[in-house]
């Protein structure tokens, strides 16, 4: 797989133009990653055949999230389905499968859901069939490849079940707008998603039941999402710059004190992201400790949401009413990340990082990296 380089694709973003409305799904964006190869990427993953540093990805999704948030969460949802695959497709499947990501399909993982869940009903000759809703589904009908999550019923199996939904399946499942108006991130179209009766067989099924749960998997997937959000707290740095130069009142001390302070929250994250990639890199071999690059990953979202939240309150102050116009770019920059910050359960994150800081024996050196 050959990917255009970083600073190619960098300087090629920054014309990019941000989109937002419910029902206007990112499409000249995903163009563009295609012809960058960005969807063949080849995530890494704790198995042989990685040809790609946690640094560079993080490092593309920061980017993009600089430029369109929305866009960063429907790549990142795709990334996330992809190490699904690797981690879990069977050796028919990998092959299939693989052939749709070279092809730049664009996968998606619906997972979220209500009162109304999917079920997944064994039909006990070897089909099942599948009823309920999934919420919150980005990318919606665009994507082409979705894996959704289910509950087995009826069945010897039991347990939370992926599947992975070919183009004729995905074609049958009925999509709903009218769940999506959202504040910010609409053009992430993350639409209701309802499956009556589809039946879908064994050579779907992604992995064993259990399986999305899987850690440091599941939970290390966050250091991707605080990446693109990163980029939405950057976005707002230069805005905030720019404005505050082009009006002259940059020669003000609370402007000035407010200017450093984004400067420090937005460094810091830069070093978080950085560092998590390493830890990534360094223990995606090592089984040992399962716990300690879930428990990275979720101090850096933790961090990185409390970044963003100080970063964008601080533009705000500076800027004043004025960044609340239409007419800038810090209205929607404040509406999108507000909403994409919004993650399952953050203060059970923050109560496993605690747990795992009291496992430890001694917590001195606790996060060295080897060649520190
Ligand atoms: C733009 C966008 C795109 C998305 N795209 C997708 C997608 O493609 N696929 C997908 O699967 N999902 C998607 N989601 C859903 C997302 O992953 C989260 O599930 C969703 O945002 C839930 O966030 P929440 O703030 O409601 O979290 P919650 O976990 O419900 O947290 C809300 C609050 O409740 C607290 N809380 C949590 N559990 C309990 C409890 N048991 N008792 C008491 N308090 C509790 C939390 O700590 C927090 O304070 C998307 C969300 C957004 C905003």
């Amino acid at each position: 797989m050959k990917l255009s380089n970083n600073a190619q694709i960098l300087s090629k973003l920054s014309t990019y133009v941000m989109t937002d409305a419910e029902n206007q799904f990112p499409e000249i964006f995903f163009s563009f990653l295609r012809d960058n190869n960005a969807l063949k990427i080849d995530i890494p993953i704790s198995k042989p055949g990685n040809n790609i540093s946690n640094t560079f990805l993080l490092q593309l999704l920061q980017a993009i999230g600089r430029k369109n948030l929305s866009g960063g969460r429907i790549f990142e949802g795709h990334l996330n389905a992809v190490q699904l695959i690797k981690s879990f497709a069977n050796s028919y499947q990998l092959t299939k499968w693989s052939n749709d990501i070279l092809e730049q399909k664009l996968f998606g993982v619906w997972n979220t859901q209500g009162k109304d869940g999917v079920q997944i009903i064994d039909q006990g000759d070897g089909t099942y069939k599948l009823k309920g809703s999934k919420i919150f589904c980005s990318g919606a009908n665009y994507i082409q490849r979705p894996i959704i999550t289910g509950e087995w019923t009826g069945s010897p199996k039991q347990g939370w079940q992926m599947i992975l939904l070919s183009q004729e399946k995905k074609n049958l499942i009925k999509c709903d707008p009218e769940f999506w108006h959202p504040l910010g991130m609409k053009a992430s179209v993350s639409y209701r998603m309802t499956f009556t009766d589809m039946v879908v067989y064994s050579e779907d099924l992604l992995g064993q039941p259990g399986d999305y749960y899987q850690q440091p998997l599941f939970s290390g997937g966050a250091i991707r999402f605080a990446a693109v959000q990163l980029g939405g707290a950057e976005a707002i740095f230069s805005e905030v710059h720019k404005i505050l130069k082009s009006s002259e009142r940059t020669n003000y001390p609370f402007q000035q004190s407010r200017v450093a302070e984004i400067t420090y929250l937005v460094e810091t994250g830069n070093l978080w992201i950085s560092k998590a990639a390493l830890l990534a890199d360094e223990l995606s071999n090592d089984d040992s400790d399962p716990g300690k690059l879930v428990a990275y990953a979720n101090m850096t979202r933790s961090v990185i949401e409390d970044i963003c939240l100080r970063v964008m309150q601080l533009g705000e102050r500076s800027i004043g009413s004025q960044a609340f116009l239409q007419s800038s770019p810090l209205e929607q920059l404040h509406r999108d990340l507000t909403t994409y910050l919004r993650q399952p359960g953050p203060d059970a994150v923050l109560t496993d990082v605690g747990n795992y800081a009291f496992k430890q024996k001694e917590i001195i050196n606790l996060w060295k990296l080897e060649d520190e």
